[in-house]
């Protein structure tokens, strides 16, 4: 470390690229100071550094262990500008930003090197490195006490692995709305939630609302709180931190949350189960388009999400075409040239056929209620059973025909304008990944959390487009690639900020990018 300390400071005044020659190990006594990647430049994305020390707690659960710890080191940097890490949110995902390797936690962050103008000041950047950095990791790690995470992600584990006949789960008290449009955290005049006794069940010791297989519809009265729960649901698929309010609100993990999307590339789709004879001819088996409407970019999602492997869909009218979803009997006498057969003629036979279930949220039409197994009503941002209330409303609909499973696409090409020099696919924020020239909109890819777990999708699109055979079908690609990103989260270089996506938006992201062939 001393010397470190004097080789920086013996760098100050030099030409910033005078900082490549500090890139390596260094013994800090406690732990090991990694210098991976020196930035080229003062105005380039910061260096890559990693600290390596030894597990305190090598016996846990190393996924919470390390989200607890890149926590406490983001608390520690705070105040020092020039160093930063990936910090998670309210997800606790594989991260980059720490990991354990061999019983060896590899913490890993980004340090600013120091210059004014394009001269190096060295001294400055001595302190930096060999004082406060060392001191705030050893902050981090002073009383590091990861127990009480580690318990609360393993029991969040043990309940959706106890799911069995549920495909949701939402324990009494807890905090379901975020405090405003763009903040996740937990709104702190929120209602609790209090499940109602019909559907009050104990899931592995915690008392909740279990929702069953098959349809079910919540219903409400606008702003009574159907989107913040199913919202929740949503990342339900995810564990929670302390203190989210989420926590307990536990999804079947294979959970796809679809919505209108239209704009958006489709590529070789069967959307023929929702839409048959199009006006321009074009073949719905086979739907293919660089800018869907809102019912068939609705379709192409559902059938995707199938092909991906979901048991659960998750729906919101408020983000739905209606044509998709619902066609009253007025409309089906003056209209009768319609291609769409909505999805509440589909939802019950995608239950009978194959097992998969739907959440749908509808407060606009009760056509949804002649196809429901269960009915929850929320009123006051609270959870009513109204299943027997509404089958006696229920008019009775035919048998649903038929609804055939999707065909797994082959993907044959993924093309990409490069322009001069190939860059693998980036991500910095979450709805959208550059690939070359392009850029792949994935703003409607309802559970992806942060930009970082787009630029674990993104990393996973690289490797695609690097192993393609023109044989291995589009659910594999994906599931590969993002074992690749998780591959490089644990690796043993300094990736950059990645969190592990699900292979399923992996395989959304995929089936949005414009150069996909089928
Ligand atoms: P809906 O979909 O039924 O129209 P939303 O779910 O969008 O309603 O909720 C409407 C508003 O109420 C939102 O601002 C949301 O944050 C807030 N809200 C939802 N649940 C609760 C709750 N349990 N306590 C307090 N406010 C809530
Ligand atoms: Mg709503």
């Amino acid at each position: 470390m001393a010397s470190l300390f004097s080789r920086l400071s013996g760098l100050d005044g030099k030409g910033y690229g005078a900082y490549k020659s500090i890139t390596g190990r260094y013994d800090m006594g406690s732990m090991t100071l990694v210098i991976d990647r020196v930035q080229s430049d003062p105005y380039a994305p910061p260096s890559k550094f990693h600290v390596e020390v030894p597990n305190p707690t090598p016996e846990l659960n190393p996924v919470p262990v390390c989200d607890h710890l890149a926590r406490r080191v983001s608390e520690a940097f705070r105040g020092h500008r020039d160093l930063s890490i990936d910090a998670p949110g309210q997800e606790v995902l594989p991260t980059a930003a720490c990991v354990d390797r061999g019983g060896t936690l590899h913490i890993r962050f980004f340090v600013h090197l120091p210059a004014r103008g394009r001269r190096i000041l060295g001294r400055t950047a001595a302190h930096l490195v060999c004082n406060d950095l060392p001191e705030a990791i050893e902050e981090a790690l002073a009383g590091f006490a990861p127990q009480s995470a580690v318990k609360l992600y393993n029991q969040q584990e043990e309940m959706r692995a106890q799911l069995g006949d549920l495909v949701a789960f939402v324990a009494d008290g807890a905090i379901l709305p975020r405090a405003t449009g763009t903040s996740p955290l937990p709104l702190a005049s929120a209602i609790p939630f209090c499940s109602p006794a019909s559907l009050r069940t104990n899931l592995a010791g915690v008392l909740g609302m279990g929702i069953p297989r098959g349809v079910t519809v919540i219903v409400g009265g606008g702003f009574h709180g159907k989107s913040t729960l199913l919202n929740a649901l949503s990342l339900g698929v995810y564990n929670h931190t302390l203190a989210d309010g989420r926590e307990y609100a536990i999804t079947n993990p294979t959970a796809v949350h679809v919505r209108a999307e239209d704009g958006r590339a489709v590529a070789g789709v069967d959307i023929s189960e929702f839409i048959s004879s199009l006006p321009t001819g074009a073949d719905t088996t086979r739907f293919t388009t660089a800018n869907a409407s809102g019912s068939t970019s609705q379709a192409a999602s559902v059938m995707e999400a199938l092909e991906a492997g979901a048991e659960v869909l998750l729906i919101d009218e408020d983000t739905s075409a209606t044509n998709f979803m619902i066609r009253d009997a007025r409309m089906k006498k003056l209209v009768t040239a319609e291609p769409i057969t909505p999805l509440v003629d589909r939802v019950r036979a995608l239950w009978r056929d194959h097992g998969v279930s739907t959440i749908i949220v509808a407060g606009g039409s009760s056509a949804f209620i002649d196809v429901a197994d269960t009915v929850i009503a929320m009123e006051d941002y609270q959870p009513h059973d109204v299943t027997e209330k509404a089958r006696a409303l229920a008019e009775d609909v035919d048998e649903q025909a038929d609804f055939s499973s999707p065909q797994a696409r082959v993907v044959t090409d993924l093309r990409v304008n490069h322009g001069k020099r190939k860059k693998r696919p980036q991500a910095k924020i979450k709805g959208e990944i550059r690939h070359g020239k392009d850029s792949v909109d994935i703003s409607a890819v309802e559970q992806v959390v942060s930009g970082s777990q787009a630029a674990g999708i993104a990393r996973a699109l690289g490797w695609v487009e690097d192993h393609l055979d023109g044989h291995t079908t589009l659910a594999e690609l994906a599931s590969e690639s993002a074992d690749h990103t998780a591959d490089l989260i644990h690796g043993s270089s300094h990736p950059g900020a990645l969190v592990q996506p699900r292979a399923l938006e992996v395989a959304f992201a995929l089936s949005r990018h414009r150069g996909l062939k089928i």
